[in-house]
């Protein structure tokens, strides 16, 4: 079965209706390495090489989550803070 992307403008037969698509389990198809590292890793690493990236390491993964809505450069904006800990 061809599944079509669902969208909000496409009221066509053979759009798929979202909840349909919720059935199925899903597949990460695209993801960043550098994305991808766990906060407490991270924060173990920054304090074996003594890089300050916050007061604690709840502090720390707080900092990480991206509160409320915004752009991906804000929601990127973390990866940039961590990278010498990972580089
Ligand atoms: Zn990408």
């Amino acid at each position: 079965m061809r599944v079509q992307a669902y969208s909000s403008h496409d009221r066509s037969s053979s759009a798929v209706p979202p909840a349909f698509l919720e059935k199925f389990d899903k597949v990460e198809l695209h993801i960043h390495l550098d994305g991808s590292v766990r906060p407490e890793t991270i924060w173990e690493i920054s304090q074996r090489k003594g890089i300050h990236l916050a007061s604690s390491s709840a502090d720390y993964r707080s900092s990480l989550v991206t509160k409320e809505p915004s752009n991906l450069a804000n929601f990127l904006a973390p990866i940039a803070t961590y990278l010498p800990v990972i580089a």
